[in-house]
């Protein structure tokens, strides 16, 4: 229904329209996942300044559209320029917008993936650390549906020697369901240990970079496989 609305929402991407317009994907405390536009944002005496880019956190305005929604003022509350500090912070902010871009449906408001991303954005703000992307992604994805399950064999229930996972199964594999799943790949039993870790924990724990980097690059193959589409910002930091 057409109307004035307020709601808080971060700014997760933009991308530009005409001359001097922006559209912005949010995701806001109360509506969930929103496209708006922002109009005449990219003039320089724009009455929005500098504060409609990805990572800030804003109070806004908007003005509901019978397609698009327009932002028709911004407060900024936070925004996260630590995270435009260096090219580590950077990156690991972009996964965190790009993962709730992509896997989060449209207007499909959750309070809890609003707190996730804001508590994620303010680690990735406070310290460059490896764990800060995966303990996002593995969170997002379990309330998003897709819960792995790490401690027993996604395949028959084994307790032990577990050593790779499956995305179609979503979990761990032991080395003989293994070698029945040609989509699985190998996982060590350091990396899957450090998934379930990041799960049951905080933001921004200290781990063994080669665990770090296991776990993140086997969380944007399980993440992709349901999506159906690469996450770019993840395959970055996993080269
Ligand atoms: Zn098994």
């Amino acid at each position: 229904m057409p109307g004035l609305y307020k709601d808080e929402g971060i700014v997760l991407r933009t991308i530009k329209l005409g001359e001097a317009d922006r559209i912005l994907t949010l995701y806001t405390a109360h509506g969930g996942k929103v496209r708006a536009v922002a109009k005449g944002v990219r003039k320089t005496k724009s009455r929005f300044g500098g504060r409609l880019e990805p990572f800030s956190r804003l109070d806004l305005m908007l003005y509901s559209g019978r397609n698009l929604d327009t932002v028709t003022a911004a407060h900024l509350l936070d925004s996260h320029k630590e995270a435009r500090s260096d090219l580590t912070r950077l990156s690991a902010a972009a996964a965190l917008c790009e993962l709730v871009d992509k896997i989060t449906p449209d207007n499909e408001s959750s309070r809890t993936v609003y707190d996730l991303l804001v508590g994620g954005l303010d680690a990735a703000s406070r310290a460059a650390c490896d764990t800060v992307v995966p303990a996002f992604a593995i969170k997002l994805l379990s309330i998003s549906g897709f819960h792995p399950q790490l401690n027993t064999c996604a395949g028959c229930g084994a307790g032990g020697g577990l050593g790779a996972f499956s995305a179609a199964l979503g979990g761990a594999l032991c080395r003989g369901c293994w070698s029945q799943d040609e989509g699985a790949w190998r996982l060590s039993p350091q990396g899957l240990g450090l998934l379930a870790e990041l799960l049951a924990s905080d933001f921004g724990r200290p781990a063994d970079p080669a665990a770090a980097h296991e776990a993140t690059d086997s969380l944007r193959r399980y993440a992709e496989y349901h999506l159906e589409r690469p996450l770019k910002s993840l395959s970055l930091l996993t080269v």
